[in-house]
């Protein structure tokens, strides 16, 4: 008797440590694709928390739409991302509804609602590990009319050299979002814009036309980055930031892109061959996107090898811009505003344009490649 005490009281224990830590979402993102009747993307929501959550998924039918339930037990939503969770709910000209709210019945929880015409949209949910190690959802829409036309030509939707150059440059952060501050109190998002707006006039001066998400000193949220992204016809997305660690001796260069391999898929409410479609297509994206990392790595590091810049290499991991946009991504760390040395060289007007003369030879060879 006394033994079945203990083990009662352990059990006890247990769910009041599972259950009594609330997770919280600590992000938020809705990623729009504007002109959703000709893309398979639709768009993307994305969820980040203090640890990995639990996600069960129910669907109810009402009339010609679906209603796909996400609840996720023990998460709850910090009170400062509310009205960026009712901003995507009130979003009405989107093919889909989202609301994300806590709910108390049957169980505290979080509840994703997705609502759509299962005829037109299909979504799948994937988790991920982000570049800061928190844990990550994204729930993507695909659209199902562009899907079957696809499987049906066979045809693949990234695009080929044949279309004419278009080009988005992201100067990271600017505004009241300072980005990382360095030595003698340098400021990311200074160093950001002035190297894009350089690597801008440079593709302008080979004429490539170039999309600037910021031209100055201006605040911009990461999903109204990827949505400016993907309305415009582009071939390309390059993300620009500059890095920063409590390490001091850390310096150098370093391209980020995505791959699957950073997914697993949750669940989908494609069929079987539709998913399989999805996925190599997605690949056939993150390929893209890898070339474009090295083509961009190699020559940056070309362009600066007089100064023995440090080759932080091509990495793969998730950050928000990259996963938001339907073209193939970079994001490049330019340099360590921590590192001494080099923040003195990153506010050098002549190693930023050494900087964005690597980096436009780079998206040059990217696309002039067989
Ligand atoms: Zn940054």
């Amino acid at each position: 008797m006394k033994r079945y005490k203990v083990i009662g009281v352990i059990l006890l224990g247990i769910s009041a440590w599972s259950y009594g830590q609330p997770t919280f979402i600590t992000k938020l993102f809705h990623h729009k694709v504007p002109n959703v009747d000709v893309s398979l993307e639709m768009g993307s929501v994305v969820l980040y928390f203090t640890q990995k959550p639990t996600i069960t998924v129910t669907t109810k039918i009402e009339g010609d739409k679906k209603r796909s339930i996400y609840f996720l037990p023990n998460v709850r939503i910090k009170s400062d991302l509310k009205g960026v969770a009712d901003r995507i709910q009130q979003d009405a000209d989107r093919p889909y509804h989202i609301t994300i709210q806590e709910v108390k019945s049957p169980q505290q929880g979080l509840q994703v609602t997705l609502t759509y015409n299962p005829h037109n949209v299909g979504i799948s949910y994937e988790l991920f590990d982000s570049i800061t190690l928190q844990k990550g959802v994204a729930f993507r829409l695909f659209n199902k009319k562009v899907l079957s036309r696809l499987q049906a030509s066979g045809k693949q939707i990234i695009k080929t050299a044949a279309n004419s150059p278009r080009v988005v440059i992201d100067c990271g952060h600017g505004g009241i979002d300072t980005g990382a501050v360095g030595c003698n109190h340098i400021q990311e998002k200074e160093v950001n814009l002035q190297v894009g707006l350089q690597v801008a006039q440079l593709l302008i001066d080979k004429k490539i036309a170039v999309d600037l998400v910021r031209r100055s000193d201006q605040t911009c949220l990461l999903d109204e980055r990827t949505t400016f992204a993907n309305q415009k016809d582009a071939r390309l997305f390059v993300s620009l930031h500059s890095n920063a660690a409590p390490d001091a001796s850390m310096s150098g260069i370093e391209t980020y892109c995505l791959s699957p391999a950073l997914f697993s898929l949750g669940d989908t409410t494609l069929a079987p061959e539709e998913h399989s479609f999805v996925s190599a297509q997605l690949q056939g994206k993150y390929a893209q996107s890898n070339a474009l990392a090295h083509a961009v790595h190699s020559s940056l590091l070309k362009s600066v090898r007089k100064y023995q810049t440090t080759d932080r290499r091509v990495k793969q991991s998730v950050a928000q811009v990259l996963l938001g946009t339907t073209i193939p991504a970079v994001l490049v760390e330019l340099g360590f505003l921590t590192h001494h040395k080099e923040s003195s060289l990153l506010i050098q007007k002549q190693y930023q344009s050494r900087l964005a003369r690597g980096i436009v030879s780079g998206i040059l060879s990217y696309l002039h490649r067989a």
